[in-house]
């Protein structure tokens, strides 16, 4: 196929954890990719594999500020933002620029080229849940003035403005609402659990559990992730979709898990939880298998197990400078 036929792809966020798995996805199936980063919380290392490639286009940019691609576009994946919350709490302006004002730079940019837009949303929507599992048609228990008010309404503004594109403007759009996510390329200083457990265990400290450890969360593998996003863009549905694995557990569970999943001996330690912190969290997915036919393949043990190689494979300074 010669590269002018190509599908072309827009994708912010391209050198963060989910934003290069999916670079690699799209090239994969053999799309042009223009990958666009400001790298405010973003590695060049994750996409680095991809520059050689004639199919691959990088631009540093802040999306939150105008944005021009030149030539034709066809779909457009906005996954540009802090997505931690150790990152946009120390970035809160940021995050609700790249949210608002990014979202409505892109959404402008898919207007004027044609293109189909799909935003990524979260699970975060939804706040500290009163209902469990969260089905898409849950409003959500968000603290609008509480620290992590900034991402939760950002992304809660982003899915009424992508609306507003649909029902306005005729806008092709989807919105899907990610629940955590993790895999290869998570950052070890990100202050998720999963990364920062792993690193702790192969750099044989303690485990630092938030709380008593009874808050659950459900962890999704990015491969099965990235599948869910990739069926979406295609499928015609426009209302938020759930994607995220519903096996549930305690973060305290998680913590034994990495202990002994890396071999190590490392003890848990316990500390005061963040303010706001969800206590539960865990998806409904019945319209993701439905609709696109969607289900998670990867099992907590094998997604774990190629997370931690993962963080093995790394040099053994970044692993002690928690510096990748
Ligand atoms: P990440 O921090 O690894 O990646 C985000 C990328 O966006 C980074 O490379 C960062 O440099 C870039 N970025 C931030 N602001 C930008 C701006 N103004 N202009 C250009 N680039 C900018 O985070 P991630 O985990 O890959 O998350 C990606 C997206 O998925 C985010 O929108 C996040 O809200 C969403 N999401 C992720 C999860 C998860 O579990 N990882 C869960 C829910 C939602």
């Amino acid at each position: 196929m010669k590269t002018q036929e190509k599908k072309r792809i827009l994708i912010t966020g391209a050198a963060g954890f989910l934003g290069s798995h999916l670079c690699d996805r799209f090239i994969a199936e053999s799309y042009h990719v223009i990958g666009m980063d400001n790298l405010i919380t973003g590695d060049l290392r994750h996409i680095a594999h991809l520059f050689k490639l004639p199919n691959f286009e990088f631009y540093q940019h802040d999306v939150s500020k105008f944005v021009h691609i030149q030539g034709r576009l066809d779909y457009i994946l906005h996954f540009a933002s802090p997505a931690s919350p150790i990152d946009y709490l120390r970035i809160p302006i940021q995050t609700l620029k790249v949210g608002s004002l990014g979202t409505h730079n892109l959404l402008g940019l898919a207007k004027s080229k044609g293109a189909r837009i799909l935003v990524a949303s979260t699970s975060e929507v939804y706040g500290d849940p009163l209902i469990s599992p969260q089905s898409e048609e849950y409003w959500g228990n968000v603290n609008p003035v509480g620290p992590r008010g900034v991402y939760d309404e950002a992304k809660r503004f982003q899915e009424a403005m992508t609306m507003a594109y649909h029902n306005i403007h005729g806008l092709e759009t989807r919105i899907v609402r990610i629940f955590n996510t993790y895999g290869p390329r998570m950052r070890l200083n990100d202050g998720r659990a999963l990364p920062t457990f792993i690193g702790q265990a192969l750099r044989g400290e303690d485990l630092t559990v938030f709380g008593d450890g009874t808050q659950t969360r459900s962890f999704c593998y990015v491969s099965d992730q990235v599948e869910g996003i990739y069926r979406l863009l295609l499928s015609d549905y426009v209302l938020p979709v759930n994607i995220g694995n519903p096996d549930e557990m305690t973060v305290e569970e998680v913590a034994k898990e990495i202990i002994e999943l890396t071999g190590r001996h490392s003890a848990i330690v316990y500390r005061d939880l963040p303010i706001d912190d969800p206590k539960q969290r865990r998806p409904d997915i019945q319209k993701a298998n439905k609709l696109l036919q969607w289900t998670p393949q990867v099992s907590r043990k094998e997604g774990l197990l190629r997370t931690i190689a993962y963080f093995e494979s790394l040099p053994a300074s970044a692993l002690k400078q928690k510096d990748f």
